[in-house]
C-alpha cells in the first residue's frame, strides 16, 4: 500500500494519535485537529481517503461531509465517519452525506484496518475499472471510426454496423441495421463462394476471402473479408462479425497486370499460368485435356486496308465471339497479336476438334464491322502423359502452322 494518504480529522489528540498508531505503518498519515483545517489541507495535498469525527467544535462531521461533497475537487475523496455516537438515525444521517463507512468508537485497531484496506482496495478497483473503461470506450470509438465490420445475427441480418463501413458503403446505419447482409452481394461473385463461406463460417471457423460487394453510390467495391462466429460471455452463439478491408486498389492492379487491355481476355502472362496449373491438375486427377491455338487469316490485310483502329475493333469483336462461345470451364487469352489460345480441360481430341470447327464456321459466318468477312486457322493438341507447356505449345503452333500451309480457314489436328 505504497503512497496511499489518510487524512484523520478529530479534535481529540488522543483520538488521533490512536487511530494513527492503529493503522500501523502501511500508509501516509496526515491529521488535522479540525474540519476548517482538513478543507484547507486539502486545497494542496493528494489525499486517498479521510477518517473524519463527527462531533467537533465549530464544525462537527457532517459539515465538512457537505463540504467536501460540494467542492469538485474533494468530491470524489472517500470517507469513513469515526465516532462514539452510535444512534440509529447518526449512522443513517452519516451515510446520507456520502460516507463510504461508519466505524464506532471505541474501536479495535484490527477492525479499523480491514475497514480501511478494503476501503482502500476498493478505490483502487474502482480506479483501474475507470481507467479501463475510458480506455475501451476510447478504443471502440476508434474502432468504430477507422475499422470496417459488421455484427450479424445467425440468419444474417445486420445487428450493428461501424460508422466506418458505412461510409465506405455510402448508406446510414440505421438503413442498415435490420438488413440481410445479402444486400451487399455485386452478383459477380459465384454461388460457391458464398457456399464455402456459410459452410466455413457455421462449422464454427473463420472465413477470408476478396470479395466484390455493391455499394449505395450505385458502384462496388473490392474488400478482403474475413468472418467470424460472434459469441458473447455465456458462450452463446450470436452470429457473425465480418470486418472489410477494402482492397479495391490491390484487385484492379492484380486484374490489370492479368488483363489484356484491347481485348479484356487474360493476356499472355496469365493464360501461361492457368495453363501450368491445369497441366498439374490433368497429372494429378487424370482428365484429357486439350488446347487450341487460333490466329485470324491475313490479318495484316485489316490494319493495311482499313487502318489500325479498324484492326483493333475486329480483335475485340473476335475476342468476344469466341468468349461467348467456349463453355465455363474452359479458359481463353489472348496469346499475340490476333493470335488466341483456349484451353478445355475434360475434352479430348475428338472434342477439341468438333468444338475448334463449330469456331471456325461461326466466324466464318459472323460479320466484323468495317471489314465484313474474315476467316481464322486452329492448331489442335490433346495433352499426352508428360507433355511440359512449351511441348504443347510447339505442337499446337505446328499444327496452327499445317492450317495455314492447307489453305487457312481449317482446323488441324497435331499429329504427334
Ligand atoms: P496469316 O493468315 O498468315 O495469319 O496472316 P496474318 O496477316 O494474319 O499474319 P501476320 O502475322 O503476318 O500479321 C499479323 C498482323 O497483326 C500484324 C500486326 O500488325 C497485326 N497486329 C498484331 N497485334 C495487333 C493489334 O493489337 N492491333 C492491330 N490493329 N493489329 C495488330
Ligand atoms: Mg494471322
Ligand atoms: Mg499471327
Amino acid at each position: 500500500m505504497d503512497n496511499i494518504t489518510i487524512l484523520i480529522v478529530d479534535d481529540e489528540p488522543i483520538n488521533l494519535k490512536l487511530v494513527a498508531e492503529s493503522l500501523n505503518d502501511r500508509y501516509n498519515i496526515l491529521v488535522v485537529r479540525s474540519g476548517i483545517e482538513a478543507l484547507e489541507l486539502l486545497k494542496n495535498h493528494h489525499v486517498d481517503l479521510i477518517l473524519l469525527d463527527i462531533s467537533m467544535p465549530e464544525m462537527d462531521g457532517f459539515e465538512v461531509a457537505k463540504e467536501l461533497k460540494n467542492n469538485l475537487k474533494t468530491a470524489h475523496i472517500p470517507f469513513i465517519f469515526l465516532t462514539a455516537d452510535n444512534a440509529q438515525e447518526t449512522i443513517v444521517k452519516a451515510f446520507e452525506t456520502g460516507a463510504v463507512d461508519y466505524i464506532i468508537k471505541p474501536f479495535q485497531p484490527q477492525e479499523l484496518n480491514v475497514r480501511v484496506d478494503n476501503r482502500i482496495q476498493t478505490n483502487h478497483l474502482q480506479r483501474q475499472l475507470k481507467r479501463a473503461l475510458k480506455k475501451n470506450t476510447h478504443l471502440l470509438e476508434v474502432v468504430d471510426q477507422y475499422v470496417s465490420f459488421v455484427k450479424v445475427d445467425p440468419m444474417g441480418i445486420v445487428q450493428e454496423i461501424s460508422s466506418n463501413f458505412c461510409k465506405q458503403l455510402g448508406c446510414l446505419k440505421e438503413s442498415m441495421i435490420g438488413q440481410n447482409i445479402n444486400v451487399l452481394k455485386s452478383g459477380n461473385m459465384t454461388d460457391n463462394i458464398y457456399k464455402k463461406l456459410w459452410n466455413t463460417i457455421k462449422s464454427g471457423q473463420t472465413f477470408s476471402h476478396d470479395m466484390h460487394d455493391r455499394n449505395f453510390s450505385g458502384g462496388t467495391n473490392w474488400f478482403h473479408v474475413t468472418i467470424s462466429p460472434d459469441y458473447d460471455e455465456k458462450n452463446n452463439h450470436m452470429g457473425y462479425i465480418a470486418f472489410y478491408e477494402n482492397v479495391d486498389d490491390k484487385v484492379k492492379y492484380k486484374i490489370d497486370s492479368q488483363t489484356d487491355s484491347l481485348t479484356g481476355l487474360m493476356n499472355r502472362t496469365k493464360i501461361d499460368e492457368v495453363l501450368l496449373n491445369e497441366i498439374k491438375r490433368v497429372k494429378r486427377y487424370d482428365y484429357p485435356f486439350s488446347i487450341i491455338l487460333v490466329d485470324i487469316d491475313h490479318f495484316k490485310e485489316v490494319n493495311d486496308k482499313f487502318g489500325h483502329q479498324a484492326g483493333d475493333s475486329v480483335l475485340k469483336e473476335f475476342a468476344k465471339l469466341l468468349s461467348e462461345n467456349i463453355r465455363e470451364s474452359d479458359f481463353l487469352g489472348r496469346w499475340g497479336g490476333e493470335e488466341f489460345l483456349i484451353l478445355c480441360p475434360h475434352s479430348n481430341a475428338d472434342g477439341a476438334l468438333v468444338f475448334a470447327e463449330s469456331l471456325r464456321k461461326k466466324i466464318e459466318q459472323f460479320h466484323f464491322e468495317f471489314v465484313g468477312h474474315k476467316t481464322a486457322s486452329f492448331g489442335v493438341v490433346e495433352y499426352a502423359e508428360n507433355n511440359t507447356q512449351e511441348m504443347l505449345f510447339k505442337l499446337v503452333d505446328e499444327a496452327l502452322y499445317d492450317a495455314k500451309e492447307r489453305g487457312r480457314n481449317r482446323v488441324v489436328l497435331s499429329n504427334s
